[in-house]
């Protein structure tokens, strides 16, 4: 990002904030010290997912809508609201400035959406993400949700 005073090449980003679509950056010239703002459009960077094995995979809004659709299966929950759901998500992620996000993270992200909209859905979730393969964990994942509705 070449400064606009003296065409320098080389400055330091001294504060970043997300806007809507873009980055608002603050930046100092590192040879005359002055500053200036620039503004990155964010929309279009691709967001890596690190998955549990390691490996990376673009982010595929696509998928996760399937596996939400997988998990409210027969429960009062329409298409919009799934939609919704990983909109809101994909929106956070940018906003955090991340590119990289690990697939639990995301995991994470989702039920705390869904906690609030449908308990079944949640479980089901829950269980194929967190991998459940004992009555242990459904008992405490049941658990836990009645004890949040006291
Ligand atoms: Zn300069």
């Amino acid at each position: 990002m070449r400064c606009p005073e003296c065409g320098y090449e080389d400055s330091k980003v001294i504060d970043s904030r997300p806007t809507e679509n873009k980055i608002r950056r603050r930046r100092e010239c590192l040879k005359c010290k002055c500053r200036f703002t620039t503004y990155e459009i964010i929309e279009n960077i691709p967001l890596v997912v690190i998955k549990k094995d390691h490996s990376i995979e673009p982010f595929d809004r696509q998928k996760l809508i399937d596996r939400l659709l997988r998990a409210t299966i027969k429960r009062p929950i329409q298409l919009e609201t799934v939609e919704n759901m990983v909109d809101e998500i994909v929106n956070e992620l940018k906003n955090s400035l991340q590119r990289e996000v690990t697939s639990d993270k995301i995991g994470e992200m989702v039920l705390h959406k869904l906690k609030n909209i449908d308990h079944v859905a949640y479980i089901r979730f829950a269980s194929v993400y967190r991998d459940f393969n004992d009555i242990d964990s459904f008992m405490k994942i049941i658990t836990e949700l009645s004890e949040e509705e006291k």
